[in-house]
């Protein structure tokens, strides 16, 4: 983990309630798809989490919707504009044991999805990448997996689909799921998908490094912070 200080090179609406925002600075600290930053915002005494949705030597991509007081604040952040975060935050995905992987993902949870699909195409793996949202108005990042040359394929709500209606016809082509999105999502996939699964839980966290064990979720392997020992878990030791 590093803290580091970032400048904004863009922080653009790319769907409804959707930015992307693009930090440059150091990135020596992330190891794994799925891994977080958490960013200090002016005003606000808690800093707030984000996946990396890809990153390189210069900088780094985070996506975020808008859903309080301090997203809203953060879309308001200019170009040029510094900010502080903490970088390298949590275990992300383990890419070594999947050879045929089936991507799973909603809403905003879709970023650190971007980041593991990079790592496997650079590993001569192409992915199954199956991303649900709620209409076409939300959709972003699909056409981004596209050129990396996924398999991608979207489902809207506004259709009547959810990709947890798509998951038993297409994961028997598979090995191994690697999912993040809202928590109703993941039981659902948790439920419904045979495969051994990696799920990425976004919950609500406080701290972020440990220390005030506020995000800790009850697993067979006992009690886990989500923010250290997550957010990525192994599909078994969820007691969902
Ligand atoms: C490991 C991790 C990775 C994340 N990655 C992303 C990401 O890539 N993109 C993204 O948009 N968001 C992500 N989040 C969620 C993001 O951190 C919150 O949406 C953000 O902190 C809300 O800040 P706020 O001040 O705008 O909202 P607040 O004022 O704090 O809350 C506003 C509303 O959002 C709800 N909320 C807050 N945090 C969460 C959460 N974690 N899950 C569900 N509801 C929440 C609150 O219950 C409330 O209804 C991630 C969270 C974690 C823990």
């Amino acid at each position: 983990m590093e803290c580091n200080t970032y400048t904004i090179s863009a922080n653009e609406r790319v769907a409804h309630d959707i930015y992307a925002l693009r930090l440059n600075g150091r990135t020596d600290a992330m190891v794994a798809p799925g891994q977080f930053i958490n960013i200090k915002l002016d005003g606000f005494f808690l800093r707030r989490p984000f996946s990396v949705a890809d990153w390189d030597e210069n900088g780094l991509m985070v996506y975020y919707k808008t859903v309080g007081e301090g997203t809203r604040a953060l879309a308001q952040y200019a170009r040029g504009r510094t900010i502080n975060a903490l970088i390298g935050l949590g275990h992300g995905f383990d890419c070594g044991c999947s050879a045929r992987p089936l991507i799973i993902g909603g809403g905003v949870g879709v970023p650190p999805l971007f980041a593991l699909a990079k790592r496997f195409i650079s590993m001569g793996i192409i992915p199954t990448v199956l991303i649900g949202f709620a209409s076409g108005a939300d959709e972003f990042l699909s056409s981004e997996f596209r050129l990396l040359g996924c398999n991608t394929i979207v489902t809207l709500e506004t259709d009547g689909l959810r990709v947890t209606d798509r998951i038993l016809e297409i994961q028997s082509a598979h090995d191994m799921y690697f999912a993040c999105g809202p928590e109703g999502m993941l039981r659902a996939v948790h439920r419904i998908c045979r495969l051994p699964g990696q799920l990425s839980v976004e919950t609500r966290m406080a701290c972020g490094v440990g220390l005030c064990r506020g995000c800790t979720c009850d697993t067979l392997a006992g009690g886990k912070r989500i923010c250290v020992d997550g957010p990525v878990f192994r599909k078994e030791i969820l007691r969902w």
